[in-house]
């Protein structure tokens, strides 16, 4: 924070300014002041106030997030808005409070830091919020502390009040479920809305002659053409049968447990039907069964640290929507990639096979690769066998000896003794031939496999490919085993092998066709260990992991968050605010930086030598020498450097 912003254009320049507007689920839509609509209005007011005279600047797009909370930053909005912030195509935004752009402290901190980097100005109606004026940062710090105040006090009230409300089986802010409407005389109180209420009925009615949830759903769809029966999802029937709203019962869920009051309402349902459905959907299973989705790599994938084979699972997301992935047992105690998305992964596997079949030359390459790995292979495979065959000539010694002395003292106490191990000794020999014809087939067949031409492996290949791109994913699922022999999940890439055109072969399967497919920034940022080791133990800034994986900075802002990695640090390790240029911090500790300390001295020099600040970071930025947080050098920053003790931090 704090830092200068350079002079972009003149006074006179006609800035860029997008408007940003949020309004959260619980029916803030409806009050005047708070609606998208009024907002937006209020902004457009303020901009033309802006205008009068000089011009001061023109909208260039409306950022609106509905019925998002602002107590993170998860809202595709607002995060296209920062991406066109990042972009430069943004120089400043408009919003009408505080906590339209954020209610919590660190969030806001953040984006504020994020739209300075950015030279973007944020301009709030209500708190003469204007960065413009040199006041901001203090202003704004003071301010977000009273706003978070503000807010805990209140959610902390509000969270008393419903409870205290729903006690006497008043209903539940928010939406009113579904086939009752909010009665406007008695606050809290709900009146059965007939239309709705008949289809309620329906729902139950048909499931119990169905008994699926999915047979219910599509015999419903097909008779009413009700927007929320159309709109239904299988989840959705499961939550109508199941709610003791409708039996006139007002649950109160608090932390973990649920108490049950008589609601302020009438039931639609008999306790009769409502159990009669409760039956069935027990004999149907625990809950509401996941959708079906094929796991087209079950069986085929693996960790690369540890081996073992990552099993298909689903699961909620964040957002409530089901995902797929390809999990680890338990915890993987090499510490590998604990999980990949399902989805993530057919893509990079179908996109790679995809370019594999129209791309001979790659193909050529891999498969030059792949047969150098079989020589390899096979010469391991002959010295085994040379060394077998070492073994089989001494034991044939050692045997024909054993049979001349057995011989010459027949009769002796050593006789059977002599005979035990003589059988010993043919039980081995037996135990290497067996072992010696056995490498004898897998060399054969790898000097088979070595020698085929790249003409018909291209051919062979593409044609399988080709024929397993038009499956259906159900029939991946079954046929993909002759396509893929085996896939490997590293930390920051997938390995694949592909299935000779002779078949799976074992044992250690060995693949002409084999390649690293490396895994896109946009997943790596999926996983908390990855982005942890970067951001906190290597002590990375967002932007400097963006440039190093390819992808936008705010983007692994985000995933940071998203990970909770940035309270992490502030919480766990005592990280400063400012680690200078010249220093690391570990442990707690400024530690110099040898090669940052040499780049001081450099500096040092070139200003002695007469050098101006800007030719100073021209210079830096010319050898490729990276600020400390990853980005360019300017004229302000060098100062910066000159200005400190050589040998000591600022404390
Ligand atoms: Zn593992």
């Amino acid at each position: 924070m704090g830092r200068k912003k350079p002079a972009t254009g003149g006074p006179h320049r006609v800035r860029r300014v997008a408007f940003y507007v949020r309004v959260s689920t619980e029916g803030q839509a409806r009050v005047q002041e708070g609606s998208l609509k009024n907002q937006e209005q209020m902004l457009a007011s303020e901009l033309r106030r802006r205008n009068t005279g000089t011009p001061w600047g023109r909208h260039v797009g409306s950022y609106v997030d509905g019925g998002f909370s602002g107590s993170n930053t998860d809202r595709p909005e607002l995060k296209r808005l920062l991406a066109d912030v990042e972009r430069g195509a943004v120089d400043a935004v408009f919003f009408t409070e505080l906590s339209r752009l954020s209610r919590s402290l660190k969030d806001f901190l953040n984006i504020f830091e994020f739209t300075q980097e950015h030279n973007c100005d944020l301009v709030c109606l209500k708190t003469e919020i204007d960065t413009t004026s040199p006041f901001s940062n203090l202003v704004v710090r003071i301010l977000m502390v009273f706003a978070e105040f503000e807010r805990e006090i209140t959610a902390d009230r509000i969270k008393r009040n419903a409870y205290e409300r729903s006690k006497r089986g008043l209903a539940y802010g928010g939406f009113e479920p579904f086939g009752y409407r909010r009665d406007l005389e008695h606050k809290g109180r709900l009146l059965i809305d007939p239309e709705e209420a008949r289809l309620v009925r329906q729902v139950y009615t048909t499931y119990i002659r169905k008994r699926s949830l999915l047979e219910a759903l599509k015999s419903l769809r097909a008779k009413h053409d009700h927007p929320r029966i159309q709109k239904l999802s299988r989840n959705g029937i499961y939550g109508i049968l199941t709610s003791r709203v409708y039996i006139g019962i007002r649950e109160i869920k608090n932390n973990g447990t649920v108490e049950e009051v008589t609601g302020a309402w009438k039931p639609i349902i008999t306790t009769k039907t409502f159990e009669q459905v409760r039956d069935i959907l027990s004999g149907n299973g625990p809950g509401p069964r996941t959708p079906r989705h094929n796991y087209i790599f079950s069986g085929l994938i693996r960790c690369a640290k540890c081996g073992r084979k990552l099993q298909g699972k689903s699961g909620k997301g964040r957002s409530g929507q089901p995902r797929y992935y390809y999990a680890h047992p338990g915890r993987c105690a090499e510490g590998g990639l604990h999980s990949i998305e399902a989805d993530d992964a057919h893509r990079l596997v179908e996109e790679w096979l995809g370019a594999i079949v129209r791309d001979k030359d790659r193909f050529v390459d891999l498969a030059e690769n792949g047969r150098t790995e079989l020589r390899r292979k096979l010469r391991a495979i002959n010295r085994d066998l040379k060394h077998l065959d070492h073994e089989d000539a001494a034991l044939r010694k050692r045997l024909a000896d054993a049979t001349t002395q057995s011989l010459s003292r027949a009769g002796s106490a050593t006789e059977a003794l002599r005979e035990k191990e003589a059988d010993k000794l043919l039980e081995q020999l037996r135990a290497n031939e067996q072992q010696t014809e056995q490498l004898r087939a897998e060399a054969e067949s790898l000097t088979a496999i070595a020698d085929t031409s790249d003409a018909s492996l291209f051919r062979d290949y593409s044609e399988r490919i080709k024929r397993f791109e038009k499956l259906s994913s159900g029939q991946k699922c079954r046929r993909v085993f002759d396509l893929v022999q085996s896939l490997t999940l590293g930390e920051q890439s997938l390995h694949l092998e592909l299935v000779h055109p002779n078949g799976r072969f074992k044992p250690e399967a060995l693949s002409i066709l084999c390649d690293t497919i490396p895994l896109p920034g946009i997943l790596l940022l999926k996983s908390k260990p990855f982005l942890r080791r970067l951001y906190q133990d290597e002590n990375l800034s967002a932007r400097a992991i963006a440039r190093r994986i390819g992808v936008g900075s705010s983007t692994v802002a985000v995933a940071i968050h998203k990970h909770g990695l940035a309270s992490e640090t502030r919480r766990d390790i005592k990280r400063p605010q400012h680690v200078p240029f010249g220093y690391d911090f570990k442990n707690g500790k400024h530690v110099p930086n040898q090669k940052e300390q040499q780049v001081i001295r450099t500096v040092r020099q070139l200003r002695s030598a007469g050098l101006s600040l800007r030719d100073i970071a021209a210079h830096l930025n010319r050898k490729l020498v990276a600020t400390k947080r990853g980005g360019v050098w300017d004229s302000a920053l060098v100062g910066r450097l000159l200005g400190r003790s050589p040998n000591k931090p600022r404390s």
